[in-house]
């Protein structure tokens, strides 16, 4: 649940401020080239064009409990695309920033696990592992989804497509300073 009494508008104002071009999202003219442009739009609860039109009207635990955000695939053609230049796959990350923050996810919260476990793992060790990523996500949203996935994961092997051995990058200790003086310097 969000936090009592965190003005979470203002917090917006801030995320997007940190954003290039940020307060471009009061040029929005609804057009839905957005929506049109996005690969994922058809699983969104709310498509783009609409969260644009929540965050303008000030909806935003509305927008933290959709899974938009959460099914963005980061492909920046809503954002190549946008007349008005707003740069909305940003967004969708200043999004997910607030609400892992207030702890505000949607119902389905798989797409926050996915990339909880994918942080998780890029900070031990300063790279994602394909088959470990997954394992981990699996235990924490049901393995019983683990089975419907272990022939692809199989043939993905077989291919030599997939690591049995997860592995690190050399500066994994210095990547980790960076981050944590990073996180600091954000406060
Ligand atoms: S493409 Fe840009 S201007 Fe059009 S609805 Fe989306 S965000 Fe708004
Ligand atoms: S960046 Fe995200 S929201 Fe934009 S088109 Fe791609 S998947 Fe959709």
């Amino acid at each position: 649940m969000a936090s009592p009494g965190v003005p979470l508008s203002g917090e917006l104002v801030k995320e997007l401020e940190r954003i290039p071009d940020g307060e471009k999202i009061k040029q929005c003219i609804q057009c839905g080239t957005c929506s049109a442009s996005c690969p994922t739009a058809y699983a969104m609860d709310y498509t783009p064009r609409a969260v644009i039109a929540a965050m303008r009207a000030g909806q935003l635990e509305k927008v933290l409990r959709s899974d938009t955000a959460w099914l963005c695939a980061s492909c920046y053609s809503c954002t190549v695309r946008c007349p008005a230049g707003i740069q909305f796959t940003d967004m969708m990350y200043a999004l997910k920033r607030l609400g892992i923050k207030h702890g505000i996810t949607p119902k389905d919260d798989r797409g926050q696990k996915l990339m909880a476990t994918f942080v998780e793992d890029v900070d031990e060790s300063g790279r994602s592992s394909e088959l470990w990523l997954m394992a981990k996500y699996f235990m924490r949203t049901g393995p019983q989804a683990a089975l419907r996935d272990a022939a692809f994961a199989f043939n993905m092997w077989r291919n030599r497509r997939l690591k049995l051995v997860p592995e690190r990058v050399k500066a994994a200790e210095q990547l980790k300073a960076i981050k944590r003086a990073l996180e600091r310097r954000q406060g």
